[in-house]
């Protein structure tokens, strides 16, 4: 008998190698940080060209949220946009410098808000990724990491959460499991960093709580604006939990 016992969490942590753990946040603590989703599509710079498909990004995006699901936060795409990079020539002049402000000139002008997070897509500069601010985060196709045990099984998912990370105050802590470690595929949260990014989400004014964009999305539902409601109950359809309140959104976000 203690023999099947030994043996139960045995065979569960083989299956889970590789894998990002499932979150057990409730609906209820979650809170829901938009997306801006940038393609940089330049003619004539490969380098200023992403490869990634919108069906790469949906993948990215739910590893990425089931990685910070252990916080209760949620990253729904809630834009994404297909844009020639700006001033491909400070590309030229500038990528061999280490210090990577000068990137967010490649950003169109035309597309930046202030209620959202936004996140450029390209194919090579001198880092993985980088948060230079809320309106200019930059990851690459071709990014590579150290693996580490039940590490993310593909980069971009992983650079793309450790930037949002920044975004939300947390620094580097350099442990091969973490998710804030620089380079390694680790995707773990403390206590103390799920904390600290959680009050700085709430200091934030576009960020709401999953409870409070479910009841905007069913009384827009409600006054007969399906559109309208649709993309309201996406930014919530997403969130990998099974409850009540992510069927519907999930159902009517369809
Ligand atoms: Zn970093």
């Amino acid at each position: 008998m203690r023999f099947i016992v030994l043996l139960i969490p045995l065979i569960w942590a083989h299956q889970a190698k590789g894998q990002i753990e499932a979150p057990n946040a409730e609906f209820a603590e979650y809170l829901v940080a938009p997306i801006h989703v940038h393609r940089l599509v330049t003619k004539g710079e490969l380098s200023l060209s992403t490869t990634l498909e919108k069906r790469d990004l949906e993948r990215i995006f739910g590893k990425v949220n089931r990685i910070w699901g252990h916080a209760g936060i949620h990253f729904p795409i809630q834009t994404i946009t297909t844009e020639a990079a700006a001033n491909p020539i400070i590309y030229r002049q500038n990528y061999q410098s280490r210090q990577l402000r000068w990137m967010l000139t490649l950003r169109p002008k035309a597309s930046r808000t202030t209620n959202q997070f936004h996140i450029y897509y390209l194919k090579r500069f001198l880092a993985n990724g980088v948060y230079i601010g809320p309106g200019g985060m930059f990851v690459k196709d071709t990014a590579s990491l150290r693996s580490t045990e039940n590490g993310v099984d593909e980069p971009i998912p992983r650079v793309t959460a450790h930037e949002l990370g920044h975004a939300l105050t947390l620094k580097h802590r350099q442990n091969v499991t973490n998710l804030l470690a620089s380079g390694t595929s680790g995707w773990t949260l403390n206590d103390a960093e799920i904390k600290q990014a959680r009050e700085a989400a709430k200091k934030i004014g576009w960020i709401q709580t999953a409870s409070s964009v479910l009841k905007k999305a069913d009384q827009t539902y409600e006054a007969g604006d399906k559109k309208q409601a649709k993309a309201i109950y996406r930014l919530i359809a997403g969130i990998p939990l099974h409850c009540p309140e992510t069927t519907r959104a999930k159902k009517r976000a369809e």
